[in-house]
């Protein structure tokens, strides 16, 4: 069988490694199986033309030999494509070299980021990581709301060089060792036979770029660590121990990659005389006996300020007398909790001669 490796991808026999590259991508994309109108062996085919034409070696040989000539050298075919997990209908027969980037492939074309994380390349985008932090507030602020201001360490976009790694007014170069690739194939000979694996470009350090002068700020590496302020809303009603999630606001992503998300953690510090109980606000009031025979009336504190409570006649150590809505806003809501008093009926401990003289008279 001899198969035109160029016409298939469609490219000139002086096509650079670029052109064939570029020439795949824009096939592969349009035949892949999974696509509606995808077609599996043509999708094979363009796979199979490529692998040649996109190594050196392989390319010289085929150039002189033609195709086929693989199955007398070290690259067997035949690989039952185990390891691409998730994709159906590749099954073997010389289809997939191991050493076949799916995650560079696919990665790109569906957006699913990188399916090989052994990978290194600095060339592929990558989604910066989440920041967790710890926020202490006030338990009035909890409860009504505030703004605050942190100092937040993160990895941020050099802002000297705007991340690009150059300094600005020199020249950025495309790494000549790799093509700008960021990975370099080496052929590793192992017990199962010769294997071909990509490696990290040591000349550019996998950017696949070269720098006429490096950033004096990142130091080429276009991020750097610093402190920032940011501005945090802490909405009325959120309580101890829940998260507010900042978007976008976590370490900066790289080459494309969205940043990472900022996690606060609130921690409400407790209050003298509040307790909360979810959007509820407890307290508690001690009245004496003659106060809770006979009824009265106590100003006690809420949130909303000073209130006015009437102690109704007779009432019993232990009673909770609500006042509606005048507990916390609840979170993304226009109501209210509720304020519950609980009452306590103090027993005297001491008694004066004349306290004492009344109670006496009581008991008879
Ligand atoms: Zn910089
Ligand atoms: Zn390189």
């Amino acid at each position: 069988m001899s198969k035109d490796y160029y016409k298939i991808l469609g490219v000139e026999k002086s096509a650079t490694d670029e052109d064939i590259k570029k020439a795949f991508r824009k096939l592969a994309h349009q035949h892949h199986p999974d696509k509606s109108g995808g077609d599996d062996s043509k999708f094979k085919e363009i796979n199979e033309a490529y692998q040649t034409l996109s190594d050196k070696n392989k390319r010289a040989q085929y150039d002189q030999f033609g195709s086929g000539f693989e199955n007398m050298g070290g690259f067997g075919g035949g690989q039952s494509g185990q390891g691409f997990g998730g994709f159906s209908g590749f099954n073997g027969q010389g289809g997939f070299s191991q050493d076949f980037d799916l995650g560079d492939i696919f990665g790109e074309f569906f957006g699913g980021g990188s399916r090989r994380s052994s990978s290194s390349s600095k060339t592929r985008s990558k989604k910066g990581t989440d920041i967790e932090i710890s926020l202490d507030v006030d338990f009035m602020e909890a409860v009504f709301g505030t703004t605050k201001e942190i100092s937040l360490k993160r990895i941020e976009k050099c802002k000297h060089c705007g991340g690009a790694g150059n300094e600005p007014g020199t020249k950025i170069n495309t790494c000549s060792t790799c093509s700008g690739r960021g990975t370099v194939d080496r052929i590793v000979t192992s017990f199962f036979g010769q294997m071909r694996t990509q490696i990290t470009c040591e000349s550019c350090g996998g950017s696949g770029k070269m720098f006429e002068k490096k950033c004096t700020h990142c130091d080429g590496d276009g991020i750097v660590t610093s402190s920032s302020d940011v501005k945090v809303n802490v909405p009325s009603g959120i309580d101890n121990n829940q998260t507010l999630r900042l978007s976008d606001e976590g370490n900066v992503g790289q080459n494309g990659g969205g940043n990472g998300d900022l996690y606060i953690n609130i921690r409400v510090k407790s209050h003298k005389l509040f307790k909360r109980e979810g959007y509820d606000i407890l307290t508690n009031i001690e009245v004496s006996f003659p106060e809770a025979a006979l009824g009265c009336k106590k100003d006690i504190e809420t949130i909303n300020g000073k209130f006015s409570l009437k102690i109704p006649s007779g009432i019993q150590s232990g009673t909770i007398i609500k006042l509606d809505d005048q507990g916390v806003k609840k979170l993304e809501s226009n109501s209210h909790g509720d304020h519950l008093v609980t009452v306590k009926v103090v027993t005297p401990k001491h008694l004066s001669v004349k306290e004492k003289k009344v109670y006496e008279d009581l008991l008879k």
